[in-house]
């Protein structure tokens, strides 16, 4: 078995997670940035945290032979300080051109105030400009459906956006429809206790169309699991899928999308 882990916040993870996901066949990881569990005091924690993500992690991933990519902005969960915002906005251009840097992620909202939608069309129209992928991030609680509607007016507002180059992540499954009806690519996050678990995100595999689906652990420094990915793999054989209907969910699926960044190259590549 080979799979891509399309979301995965490595820099919280020890070594031996590494190794772990090598041994079950991860090829190449990507980590958008993220929170990182309390909030930074100011923009230089920002430049420290890009540099980790595209000169550090980058030397780690690459002692097991994974290939290591990321994605940068500001999280939602730092989006109430508009100025830092910016200042971090501001930042972000100077480490786009990195080779490991795929696009501007995870942007998004978190509990859909006034001031995370204002820094969430901020990079929207980062992205845009820089012609770069995005990766979302959707709210956990009951403000997914909302949240989800409210990010893809954002996205259908700018027409410079390509549908088919915007990844919506942790879709359930009232909000994976809208998400795939407007031309988006929809990613599960397969959580043990939270979001989805493996059974549910093959139910939904199941039910709606393939094409523009992926499965991602999203392990952080939280209660996650960095192998959910084949774990998942493992429980769509034991329900009968086709080994390369388990192939195209966890590694051409992601491979096709992100190789629209053009920097995403695999070892064989
Ligand atoms: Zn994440």
């Amino acid at each position: 078995m080979r799979y891509i882990e399309p979301h995965a916040h490595m820099v919280s993870r020890v070594t031996d997670d590494y190794e772990h996901m090598a041994l079950a066949g991860c090829e190449a990881v990507c980590e958008p940035a993220f929170w990182a569990g309390f909030d930074r005091s100011a923009v230089q924690g920002f430049y420290d945290y890009f540099s980790q993500l595209t000169e550090h992690e980058p030397k780690r991933a690459a002692k097991f032979g994974i290939k290591h990519f990321c994605w940068l902005c500001i999280n939602s969960k730092e989006a109430e300080d508009v100025k830092l915002a910016e200042e971090v906005i501001a930042l972000v251009p100077k480490f786009l051109n990195r080779p490991n840097v795929l696009g501007i992620g995870e942007i998004g909202l978190n509990k859909n105030s006034r001031n995370e939608m204002r820094v969430l069309e901020m990079q929207v129209e980062l992205a845009a400009r820089h012609q770069q992928l995005i990766l979302v991030h959707t709210p956990h609680l009951e403000d997914k459906w909302k949240g989800t509607r409210l990010i893809l007016d954002v996205l259908k507002n700018d027409k410079r956006i390509k549908p088919e180059r915007v990844i919506i992540d942790h879709v359930e499954e009232h909000t994976v429809e809208m998400v795939l009806d407007a031309g988006l690519w929809a990613g599960m996050t397969l959580y043990p206790e939270t979001k989805c678990t493996p059974a549910r995100a093959i139910d939904i595999l199941e039910t709606y169309d393939r094409e523009r689906l992926w499965l991602n652990s999203a392990c952080d420094w939280g209660v996650s699991d960095p192998l959910a990915v084949p774990k998942t793999a493992l429980e769509m054989k034991r329900r009968g899928h086709l080994e390369s209907a388990v192939e195209k969910v966890i590694f051409q699926n992601p491979k096709k999308f992100l190789s629209q960044s053009g920097k995403f190259k695999l070892r064989e590549d």
